[in-house]
């Protein structure tokens, strides 16, 4: 039965919500290796064994929201605050670039300091810098106006995970001032004004069902996004779910798997909470279809600021300044960095 799905999966390349529901509920370790495999051979068709780099920039750790998972919530007082300057980003990028990165991402809370103006700014600055290189925003909720300008500005694609495709778990999440339908309209906005939209999800966040990552994957299906972010959830000591355990390391190679099999083309990162939770997640990430990772370009003085969950990997090849290391690591298993811009094609 399972198996049967799996191949179906596989065949068609997509299932209804109830057999991805029993898909989800009844895997053991051979259906996952078996569709590892298969993920793996599809990435392999796209992409070949180069995985693309994405140079990290933390631009800000003050954030105004208040998710209930995140270190950078706003009630969170024990969290280091501080936001870079637009000299300090841009200082970032020339080091990135020299280093062979083409893709920039900047990822921040919500902080307010970040305006349209000051970003149409920035964004014209690093585009008449370093005109071959695609820049990535992860700056959350903003309107569609505000999205607009950006694009306009020149920034090619936009990270802002879905969390939840369940509006009862996100209300779980979130905080009542936070709404899933603002989300569902913020990604709706990212893709009419043309950005390369990512969406995605954490595996195992609290309160999470095998019927929600059920419904995340139909999402996921539904609005076929160019980018899809999934790691597990990991606590931070200083939220109300600092004594939930991590979500778990195969069912997130799983998903990863699920998603490569469905969208082929699709730009997905060995995020850096596997890399954080195991010394060998990057690594079994790309082993179950991730083809992208984002080394942490932030200033090193700020990157132990920039605390989402506990323990968060940003050193050895998780550093931008690791790639030989992690050039390395990829060597070990067949694969290479591939330094292109990496658009989603
Ligand atoms: N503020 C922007 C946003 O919300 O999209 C970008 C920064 S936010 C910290 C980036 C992502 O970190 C979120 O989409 C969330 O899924 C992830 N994240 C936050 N807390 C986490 C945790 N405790 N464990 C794993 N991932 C977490």
């Amino acid at each position: 039965m399972i198996r049967e799905l799996a191949d179906r999966l596989i065949s068609r390349r997509r299932l209804d919500a109830e057999e991805y529901r029993t898909l989800l509920s009844g895997w053991d370790e051979a259906t996952l290796a078996y569709l590892r495999q298969d993920a793996v051979r599809t990435a392999h068709k796209q992409f070949g064994r180069g995985v693309y780099v994405r140079g990290l920039i933390e631009v800000s750790s003050c954030c105004r929201n208040d998710c209930l998972y995140c270190g950078l919530r706003c009630s969170n007082t024990s969290a280091e605050r501080y936001r870079l300057s637009d000299e300090q980003i841009l200082e970032c990028c020339r080091e990135g670039y020299a280093a062979g990165f083409r893709t920039f991402v900047l990822q921040g809370g919500e902080d307010m300091t970040f305006t349209d103006s000051r970003l149409e700014g920035l964004i014209g600055r690093i585009r008449a810098e370093f005109s071959d290189a695609a820049i990535t925003l992860s700056l959350g909720e903003r309107s569609e106006e505000s999205y607009r300008r950006l694009r306009d500005a020149g920034a090619d694609r936009y990270l802002l995970r879905h969390e939840a495709a369940s509006k009862t778990l996100y209300e779980k999440l979130h905080p009542q001032s936070m709404s899933w339908e603002n989300r569902m309209r913020c990604i709706e906005a990212l893709k009419r004004v043309g950005f390369q939209t990512g969406v995605g999800m954490m595996v195992g966040a609290p309160g999470q069902s095998v019927s929600d990552l059920a419904d995340d994957l139909m999402f996921i299906q539904r609005i076929e996004p160019e980018m899809i972010g999934i790691g597990p959830f990991i606590p931070h000591c200083a939220t109300p779910f600092s004594a939930h355990p991590a979500g778990s390391l195969p069912l997130t190679y799983l998903l990863l798997a699920i998603v490569r099999i469905m969208h082929p083309k699709a730009l997905i990162p060995a995020t850096t909470a596997l890399a954080t939770l195991s010394a060998n997640g990057r690594r079994e990430g790309i082993l179950s279809g991730a083809n992208v990772v984002m080394p942490n370009l932030s200033p090193s003085e700020v990157r132990n600021k920039y605390a989402i969950y506990d323990g968060k990997a940003n050193r050895g090849s998780e550093a931008a300044e690791g790639l030989a290391l992690l050039e390395q690591e990829l060597n070990e298993i067949g694969y290479r960095i591939d330094y292109s811009r990496g658009d989603y094609i």
